[in-house]
């Protein structure tokens, strides 16, 4: 096996291989929780889901972070314009977010830590700037990061530095290309900041945005981690700055592998609410579309390429997830009270898998995928299926699964049976046969009954 993945750093493929054997350390920017989620943001959010299951379906350990930015130029702006309490106007739209994040079946992150619990490590690491004079402090009690200081500044963008003369700084967290300037560590108190505000060497104040994606990953990660995500539009500003800082602050380095995914047009275009094609997860399952066919459509292309969605779209990924379920009924009724199995997986699941090798290139992992369900589709019609095959077969598909999660044993099964059947799972794998047993007996007194398939345990009503 051998793992390569796009690195917008050096702007090429290139081996993974994790710093520690086994365990890769993940940071992904999280949402900054002043509006509801898109499904733009959502394609985001999906692709780094998918590499953390892909990572986990390789065997890796993942220790993921994904910060909230519940402190920034636009929290602030938009909690003001509501005339909210900072703390209550995000603790809402964060809420919503992980609302989503459960319904599309998002792994959740070890951690998600919100940069107002943070402030005093942001403080720390803003002094080791200053002291390394890679920062400066104005009149007003702002502190900058100095670009021109920064000798490798521009490198992730590819920004042309060629000629430029640095005479301007500028205060907002979000800004263009076109102009790289020195930027805002630390921004002091102004009038339409209202109560928010934290005390600090230099008065009180606030973060910018930046320093706290840089303070957060690695308090969390160490200071040098394996793999760092977010979208194409966080490349600049906020990756580039969030690079210098680090890197200016400790020394060291910061993140081996830069991964953004692109970004999502809708009927083609940018989505709009005048267009009325703007749509969060909510949109969609009230149009009928469900979860599982936002996730896939959402998937359903090289995550380095632009993504366009439509309803149309959306229609296809539910016919097709009802084409793989009956793939899996058919699997399923073919090797009914089969034992569990030490049987191989079938070939094309490994060149499922050298296709996700790949740089995660999921359009070639579902070309092989497709294939293999018309092939079997066919020795079923013909009759030339063995008992074997469709064990094995039933294998390949809980991988699948793992990854692309379209289909999961809890739909329509309370979440409180589902987590005793986890952990009747867990004690068997432990076998904890007393456990189990227990457990089993403890869900048919409440009228569910659990059986062990070669695709995992299953859940029925008695
Ligand atoms: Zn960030």
């Amino acid at each position: 096996m051998s793992i390569t993945f796009f690195n917008t750093a050096t702007k090429q493929k290139e081996a993974f291989t994790p710093l520690e054997d086994g365990k890769v350390k993940l940071y992904t920017c999280g949402p900054t929780v002043y509006d509801y989620a898109h499904i733009g943001n959502f394609r985001t959010f999906l692709f780094e889901d998918f590499l953390k299951r892909y990572l986990l379906l390789r065997g890796f350990e993942v220790t993921h972070i994904m910060n909230l930015t519940d402190v920034d130029d636009k929290t602030i702006d938009r909690a003001n314009m509501e005339g909210q309490d900072l703390k209550l106007f995000t603790k809402k739209f964060t809420e919503l977010f992980f609302q989503d994040s459960e319904q599309l079946n998002i792994l959740p992150a070890d951690e998600y830590p919100a940069a107002t619990n943070h402030i005093d490590i942001m403080i720390d690491l803003i002094q080791l700037l200053l002291e390394k004079e890679y920062a400066y402090e104005t009149e007003d009690g702002s502190i900058y990061f100095s670009i021109g200081s920064f000798g490798d500044y521009g490198k992730l963008a590819r920004l042309n530095m060629g000629g430029q003369q640095q005479t301007d700084r500028v205060s907002s967290d979000d800004y263009s290309k076109d102009n790289p300037q020195d930027f805002a560590l630390w921004k002091s108190w102004k009038e339409n900041d209202g109560d928010i505000g934290w005390d600090s060497p230099w008065g009180k104040g606030r973060p910018g945005w930046h320093i706290e994606c840089s303070a957060m990953s690695m308090h969390y990660l160490g200071r040098h981690f394996d793999i760092h995500c977010g979208g194409t539009d966080n490349i600049f500003p906020h990756h580039e700055n969030e690079w210098a800082q680090s890197v200016a602050g400790t020394g060291s380095k910061f993140v081996n592998f830069w991964m953004h995914s692109e970004h999502l047009l809708v009927d083609g275009g940018k989505m709009s609410k005048s267009l009325g094609n703007y749509f969060r997860v909510d949109d969609l399952v009230k149009k009928g579309i469900s979860p599982e066919a936002i996730r896939f459509s959402l998937l359903n292309g090289h995550y380095r390429s632009r993504l366009n969605f439509t309803l149309a779209k959306a229609s296809d990924a539910k016919k097709t997830i009802a084409r793989i379920k009956d793939f899996k009924e058919r699997l399923e009724a073919h090797c009914e009270n089969s034992e569990l199995s030490n049987l191989d997986l079938p070939k094309e699941f490994e060149l499922f898998m050298s296709a996700l090798d790949d740089d995660l290139n999921i359009p070639e992992a579902l070309a092989v995928f497709f294939e293999w369900l018309r092939k079997m589709n066919s020795m079923f019609d013909e009759g030339s299926i063995s008992k074997n095959e469709a064990v094995s077969g039933l294998k390949f598909l809980e991988k699948f699964n793992s990854v692309f999660q379209i289909f999961s044993v809890s739909e329509d099964i309370p979440k409180e049976i589902m987590e005793m059947a986890e952990k009747r799972e867990t004690a068997r794998q432990e076998k904890n046969w007393d456990a189990s047993d227990r457990i089993r007996y403890e869900l048919s007194e409440k009228g569910w009954s659990v059986e062990d398939t070669p695709s995992g345990p299953k859940i029925k009503k008695l």
